[in-house]
């Protein structure tokens, strides 16, 4: 299967960063691009979080919660957005104008993709390694890791999101993060006019 863009996590980063570019579907630039997700939600930091101080969820909702919602939300909403679920990338292979990637069940090209798998030092995806660095706002006790990026930038073709890009570990911020790199993207297709997607009631 061939991308224009695949996303790489399916968490706060990952998700957000699905549904704006699943919200521009129907703008000139954009109606022709495939966009896919690799929704491997095992290791999210949502699983086992209670969400309270996020603006506009209910108080109480569970991170598990927000991990199913979401997916419900992106295949209602942008059912032209292909969730690849229960996936994991091991690796990622650079031919230049595109990428080969590689999960633990099958193989997909892309032009672009967003990495946004969080920060834990346990990342273990083959071709992207170079440019790891520690995490520079987490508490270095935890180990964890970021991407070298330049604004979410890691090299041609290859954003990074969410925490892994080197934010500190608040939803809204990872939310925030995916949603900045979608506008990126969005942009770029649409000859470098900065661009969002605002949805109106009239
Ligand atoms: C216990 C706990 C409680 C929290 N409570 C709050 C809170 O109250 N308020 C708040 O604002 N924030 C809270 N947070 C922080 C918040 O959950 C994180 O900041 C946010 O989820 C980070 O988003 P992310 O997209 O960067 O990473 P994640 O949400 O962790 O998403 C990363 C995704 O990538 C997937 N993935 C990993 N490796 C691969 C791979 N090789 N291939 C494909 N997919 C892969 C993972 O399974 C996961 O789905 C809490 C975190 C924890 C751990």
């Amino acid at each position: 299967m061939k991308f224009d863009v695949l996303i790489i996590g399916g968490g706060a980063a990952g998700m957000s960063c699905a549904l704006v570019l699943g919200s521009a579907k129907n703008k000139d630039f954009a109606t022709n691009k495939k966009i896919g997700i690799v929704i491997h939600q095992k290791a999210s930091a949502l699983a086992n979080g209670l969400f309270n101080n996020v603006l506009g969820l209910k108080t109480g909702t569970t991170g598990k919660e927000i991990l199913e919602n979401g997916k419900k939300q992106l295949a209602k909403n942008y059912p032209d957005v292909i969730q690849i679920e229960k996936e994991k990338v091991t690796k990622v292979e650079d031919k230049k104008d595109y990428f080969i990637v590689t999960t633990n069940k099958n193989t997909y090209e892309a032009k672009t993709i967003v990495v946004a798998v969080g920060p834990s030092n346990l990342f273990a995806i083959d071709g992207l390694k170079q440019y790891i660095e520690p995490h520079g706002k987490l508490p270095a006790k935890k180990e964890r890791i970021q991407l070298k990026n330049i604004e979410h930038k890691v090299a041609n073709g290859i954003y990074v999101a969410g925490i892994l890009a080197g934010w500190r570990s608040q939803f809204a911020i990872a939310a925030g993060s995916g949603a900045h790199v979608a506008t990126d993207i969005l942009t770029e297709w649409n000859d470098g006019n900065p661009t969002m997607i605002h949805d109106t009631i009239f």
